[in-house]
């Protein structure tokens, strides 16, 4: 029985951490910059209070100021959008993230949509949305999680993906559509399947690209899969499993990677896989802003 390849996301994203800290040096040295990235935390999610300590780790070891502003989850929407404002005009920060999902009484739209679209470095503003799907990423940000799929992709299968089929599980604005308007300028045929999709694994097993964005434990299977596939799994899901009666709690993606593992070319883990590639796009997109506004090329 074969077994794919393991993509490891977590050694990329160390390289690529390496080589932003690099630059972020450089860009100090030569012009006296050095990037900001502004992280707002609204209440006490857990999994949202690990997220924004590892982005904090992650700026800070790439040489970044890295601030944290934590709301209280009873705080005004007009104390947040003033925040926002006033990070906006603050020219030590290229970088401005709220880490969703907000409280209840928050309106998320309103909110992402008031970051300035050059500090946006999520990719969630409209702004940078628009540019994305017209195909003008030179001075677009594209959101990290797609972005940091799409290198993955590409270290397997080269840049153009002329005749290729991709197909996309799920249709999200942070991960599904930027992901097919990326694979799409790649050349690549793709198709966005969701809940509502006839016949799915008929549909995925057309794909020679695959990548999963669901939320649902270990859904795709063996038998769904295109013999060497490359296959992206970004679901990220909380399991519990009870063994000689002891619970145990840990984390699963979208696709059943062991079964997958005998079909596939190449997978992507969880965790291991997407996860730690997303945060290093989130420095990447806080660098290319900070050589933007110093009118450098991005
Ligand atoms: P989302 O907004 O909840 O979207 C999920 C998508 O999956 C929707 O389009 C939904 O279809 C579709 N879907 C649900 N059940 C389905 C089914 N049975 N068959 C086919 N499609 C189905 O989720 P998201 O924000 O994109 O995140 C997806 C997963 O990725 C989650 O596990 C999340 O935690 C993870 N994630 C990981 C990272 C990372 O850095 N690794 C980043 C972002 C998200 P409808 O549109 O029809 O409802």
């Amino acid at each position: 029985m074969t077994s794919a390849k393991r993509i490891d996301g977590k050694a990329k994203a160390e390289q690529l951490a390496g080589s932003i800290a690099e630059q972020t040096a450089t860009l100090k040295s030569e012009h006296g910059i050095q990037p900001g990235l502004a992280v707002v935390i609204i209440g006490e999610d857990p999994a949202s209070q690990v997220y924004v300590r590892n982005k904090k780790r992650r700026a800070e070891a790439c040489g970044f100021h890295s601030v944290q502003h934590s709301l209280s989850g009873q705080v005004s929407q007009e104390e947040v959008l003033g925040l926002i404002d006033e990070l906006n005009t603050d020219s030590s920060i290229h970088g401005i993230l709220v880490q969703l999902p907000l409280p209840d009484h928050l309106d998320e739209q309103t909110i992402t949509q008031s970051i300035a679209p050059s500090k946006d470095v999520d990719g969630f503003h409209f702004v940078n949305i628009g540019k994305l799907t017209a195909g003008h990423t030179d001075d677009a940000f594209v959101p990290c999680t797609p972005a940091g799929c799409l290198l993955m992709i590409e270290d397997e299968l080269g840049s153009d993906l002329s005749g290729l089929n991709a197909v996309i599980i799920g249709r999200s604005n942070i991960v599904g559509k930027p992901m097919a308007s990326l694979l799409m300028q790649r050349n690549a045929t793709v198709t966005i399947t969701h809940s509502r999709t006839r016949d799915l694994p008929k549909v995925v097993s057309n794909a020679d690209i695959l990548v999963a964005a669901v939320g649902r434990p270990d859904m795709v299977k063996a038998d769904w899969v295109k013999p060497g596939a490359v296959v992206i799994d970004v679901g990220i899901n909380r399991v519990e499993k009870t063994i000689d009666g002891e619970t145990q709690s840990r984390l699963t993606g979208d696709v059943d990677y062991d079964d997958v593992c005998t079909v596939a070319r190449a997978i992507t883990p969880v965790p291991g896989g997407v996860g730690p590639m997303t945060i290093t796009m989130l420095m990447f997109n806080t660098l290319r802003s900070a050589r933007m506004a110093a009118g450098l090329t991005g």
